[in-house]
């Protein structure tokens, strides 16, 4: 059964720990990260961006996929499934589908709005004990071209929005969506620091995890980032699997043609990824 992302963030912040949040793009990658999860005994969150939700069909198609595979595989580590940067409206459709937690990016509207709708979310939200990861200030992404040093969101606003009761908190600290560019300036500890000193027991949730070394993702799990998102890593690492399998013939070869076969390296590079994040994370062995 999916649970909500609060009991198993809380008990990460505690335990100076993260879990990580991987993105899903159709079955393949379902059942990969779900069966790291549960071969590592780590809790995890299944992320699903409204793009992604569109591309498998909506989100009941989604929910249908993610309950039925809990029971087939018997997954019995703690699962969330969350809203990835939701709109307004894409919450609510979530919360009705059977997601057990949502993200509102109510980030690029002025504060005030930002809390009103976020305070509204939480409200429907808390009624089904579903999870809300809200966001303050944008944090940088490719689409907003090539910025050193990313967003950085002000400690102060981070402050208001923790107060309304949401789970937990998305903050820029200098991270970026998609792949780092070369000038990147690295995470902003400072900022990170003072967002943790003012919103105390808060999970911060660090977006645009990959290519953050690991030093750096460790310090900041030590300033009290508790949820880690990662997308990008594992897309890369499922094509450079998929592009090898054909560049070696192998679609070719016998019945090398079956997608069954041809998605097989990609599904077995998901995996190695995660796990790989998890044991970094050091959620492993704390379902
Ligand atoms: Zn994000």
């Amino acid at each position: 059964m999916l649970v909500s992302a609060k009991e198993m963030l809380n008990k990460a912040k505690a335990g100076k720990y993260a879990v990580g949040q991987f993105n899903i793009n159709n079955l393949e990658w379902t059942k990969a990260i779900l069966l790291t999860a549960q071969e590592n005994n780590s809790p995890v969150i299944l992320g699903v961006s409204e793009g992604a939700g569109k591309y498998m069909c909506g989100y009941n198609t989604v929910v249908g996929m993610v309950n039925g595979m809990l029971e087939t595989l018997k997954i019995t580590v703690p699962v969330a499934l969350h809203l990835d940067h939701g709109s307004y409206e894409g919450a609510l459709a979530c919360i009705d589908a059977g997601f057990s937690s949502i993200m509102f990016d109510g980030s690029h509207y002025p504060i005030e709005e930002n809390i009103e709708k976020t305070k509204e979310l939480i409200r429907i939200a808390g009624e089904k004990g579903i999870s809300v990861e809200a966001e303050v200030g944008a944090i940088g992404g490719e689409e907003d071209g090539v910025v050193g040093g990313g967003e950085v969101a002000d400690p102060a606003e981070c402050k208001m929005i923790a107060d309304l009761g949401v789970d937990m908190l998305a903050a820029g600290i200098g991270n970026i969506h998609g792949k780092y560019p070369a000038n990147w300036t690295g995470l902003n500890f400072d900022v990170l620091a003072k967002i943790q000193e003012l919103t105390g027991t808060m999970p911060l949730v660090l977006h645009g995890g990959t290519g953050i070394p690991a030093d750096m993702i460790k310090t900041a799990i030590s300033l009290g980032v508790s949820k880690i998102n990662v997308n990008t890593e594992c897309q890369l690492a499922f094509a450079a699997a998929t592009r090898e399998y054909v560049e070696a013939g192998k679609d070719l070869q016998g019945k090398g043609f079956d997608p069954r076969k041809l998605l097989a390296p990609g599904f077995e590079a998901i995996k190695a990824t995660v796990k790989e994040k998890m044991e970094l994370f050091g959620s492993i062995d704390k379902a």
